[in-house]
Parts: C-alpha cells; structure tokens; sequence
C-alpha cells in the first residue's frame, strides 16, 4: 500500500508538487526518480526480499507518483491505474451485485458507458440524478444504494455540485463519496477536504498536462479501503507502467504553474467570448452570469481553463473549429497546448442522442481546454475564427 510520507505535509502546494513523495536515489544520489522498468525482484532466499516481489502490485517509480499525487490531494494513500478508466473499473469492484449506485447524470462520456453498457450485467444499479440540486441525490437513495459518484465542474456544460452539501447527505445514508477531480485538478479544488472519501483523475489530463501519457489515480484517507483497493489493483492488474508513471510524476512539478495559466487565460477567453457571442452562450463558471458562481467562488480557488459555448448550428460551430490555428481540434484537455472540441461529435458520442439532448449538449456547443500559450495570440486565434459568423 502506498502511503504518502507524513512530512511532505508540513510544506505549502506548490512545493510538495515538485518534492512529495519523492527523496534523491539512495543508491546514485539522482534528484529524480528513475524509472525501475523491471517486471520481477530479485530475492535473496524464501520470504526475503526488499519489499519489492513482481511489477503488478509495486513499482518505486509508480509508488514515488502515488505517494506525490497522494499529498497534492491532502490524502494519506495513492494508487495509480493505467487510465482513468481503469480506475473507475477498478473502484468499482469494491462493490457487488445487487448494490446501487447515485452518479451525477453529467458524468464523463466513457464513466457513464462503462456503467450502462458494461457493468448493468454484472448486477450493478445505477441512477443518474442531476446534483445541482442535492436534494436530488437524498430522493435517488435506495435501501441497496451503497455509493455516490459525482463529477464537478462537469464535461462540458460545467455544472457544479455542492461538495459538502453532497457529502452531508452521503454521510446520512452510509454512502462512500466518490468524486472525479479530472476537471478542476487539486489546484483548484480539494474533494477529500469538502467530504469525499475517494478522489480520482484522469492523470492524461491536467497532472500529466502534457498530452503524452495515458493514465488514472485515486487518493483516500481510510486504511481499510486502501488495502481493499490495493488488494483489486493487484488482482485486476490495472496498474500503469514506470515510464508512463515517471511522465505523470514529471508533469506534476509543473501542476501548480500550469492550472494557474490556464486559469488566468481561461478568464480572459470566457469574458471575451461573452463579449463577442453573449453572456447565456458562453458556460464557465468564473463569468457572473453563470447560475452557481457563488458556489464556484465558495468551493474553488479559482475557475481553470476549460469554457464551452454554444454556436447555435453544428455548421457554424464547423465552420469556427476548421478556422482555428493555434487552438487544435482534438479529444483531451488539460495539455499545455490549447484544444477544441465538438463534444456532440467525439467525447459524447458514445451518448445516445436522445440522452444527449436532454443533458443539454447540443449539436452548436464547443468545447475549450485553454492551454498556456500567450493569451493575447489565443484571442486572435478566436477572433479570426469567429469572424462573420
Ligand atoms: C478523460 C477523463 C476520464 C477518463 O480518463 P482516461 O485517462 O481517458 O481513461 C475520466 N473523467 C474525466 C473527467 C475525464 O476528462
């Protein structure tokens, strides 16, 4: 089980991005971790070993980021997955036939695929409620409900959810609270401090930042849960190699320098956006005029980089995604490198098309990951992509 070191605690964010977790090589000295690219231990006779036996249950290049992610998150113990998908996989195999979950109805495209056309055959239960209004996550509660996986801000209309609203009613009803923190990052928002018991990440995206890994972690506090979810990492194999891991681990000295660009950028778009195509079109929930500001300001430490906006048709939002030059259009967010996306098109369409009307994602709606280039060639870049339309 990997457990954070108790003395990276005692330092502020941005230092323990670049320190937790990790001391110099005992062996070299080397400042970083090496990446221990091995698949087996030597022993040195039966039941003596360093701690270390084969690849799947630990790797000290995997367990340095478990450790490191573990103290961004204010959390004790760290467990890292091949994708973000295998960690959602993999959590939920805490859970058995028969039992119900409450997830938030805007949960990541492939999370609600996963649910509803993978894990329904194997007894699982899910209702999707929308949690901007808690009082929806008490009514959802069943007598077999033994979870509740919320998402926030969510993909891409960017709708909040009270944390510690939610965790006040996940307390009452024995609920674990799960929330995925892909979206805002731990600079930006602490789940485990508003109440969540487990929090995950697609580390493809913000931790590593620099679209060139695939990979997930969740982190949580509870020592009994821990050695339930090392017990399923181990058996269910999920686990990310060393090199994907050391490039997680190399993106997150950057984190807080990173989130705070595209933060600061995603600011500036989102008031321009407004400006140019109207406050109601544009989601981010920095702008005033978005419905749960209060609660953006209350819960976040600021609004990060992702924007969406409605352009009405899927031909006008074409025509604006085939001008862009320095924004890419792609899949992901979270690089340093500006994308965009037509979330009706490619991360929602595993959504069936009714269910994605009803979510509000419509056929004009784009989305923005804003990297960290220079504000100013970003704004250009829209200006001449929305010309005339
Ligand atoms: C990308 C993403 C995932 C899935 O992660 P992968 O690393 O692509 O498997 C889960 N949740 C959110 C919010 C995401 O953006």
């Amino acid at each position: 089980m990997t457990r954070a070191f108790d003395d990276d605690f005692k330092y502020r964010f941005a230092t323990r991005t670049i320190h937790a977790g990790q001391r110099p090589d005992p062996t070299t000295g080397a400042i970083m971790p090496p990446i221990v690219q091995t698949s087996t231990y030597v022993q040195r006779g039966l039941g003596d070993n360093q701690g270390y036996e084969y690849a799947r249950g630990k790797n000290p290049t995997r367990e340095a980021l478990e450790r490191n992610v573990a103290a961004l998150e204010d959390g004790k113990h760290g467990f890292a997955f091949s994708s973000g998908m295998g960690c959602t996989d993999s959590l939920m195999k805490l859970f058995k036939s028969g039992d119900h979950l409450v997830v938030g109805e805007n949960v990541y495209g492939g999370t609600y695929r996963l649910m509803d056309k993978i894990l329904v055959n194997f007894g699982l239960t899910f209702s999707y409620v929308d949690t901007r209004d808690p009082q929806r996550i008490a009514d959802a509660v069943r007598p077999n409900t033994v979870a509740l996986l919320l998402e926030t801000p969510t993909n891409p209309l960017m709708r909040l959810t009270d944390l510690k609203a939610a965790s006040a009613i996940a307390r009452k009803h024995g609920l674990l609270m799960i929330v995925d923190n892909t979206f805002a990052s731990p600079v930006l928002q602490r789940p485990l401090a508003l109440g969540a018991d487990i929090v995950f990440h697609s580390t493809t995206k913000y931790l590593n930042g620099h679209s060139d890994m695939i990979g997930g972690i969740c982190v949580l506090n509870d020592d009994d849960l821990a050695a339930r979810i090392q017990f399923i990492a181990n058996s269910a194999g999920a686990v990310p190699g060393p090199m994907d891991s050391w490039l997680a681990l190399r993106g997150t000295k950057t984190l807080a320098l990173r989130v705070h660009q595209a933060d600061a950028n995603g600011r500036r778009i989102a008031e321009w956006l407004a400006k140019r195509v109207g406050e109601q079109r544009v989601f981010y929930p920095g702008l005033p005029s978005h419905p749960q500001h209060e609660l953006a300001k209350r819960q976040m430490s600021g609004f990060g980089g992702m924007i969406s906006v409605e352009m009405d048709t899927k031909e006008r939002a074409n025509t604006m995604l085939k001008r862009v030059r320095v924004f890419s259009l792609a899949e992901s967010l979270g690089g340093v490198e500006s994308l965009i996306s037509h979330p009706a098109s490619m991360t929602h369409a595993s959504v069936e098309p009714a269910r994605r009307a009803q979510l509000g994602v419509t056929e004009g709606l784009v989305r923005l990951s804003c990297g960290i280039e220079d504000v100013d060639d970003l704004l250009e870049d829209l200006d001449q992509a929305f010309a005339g339309l």
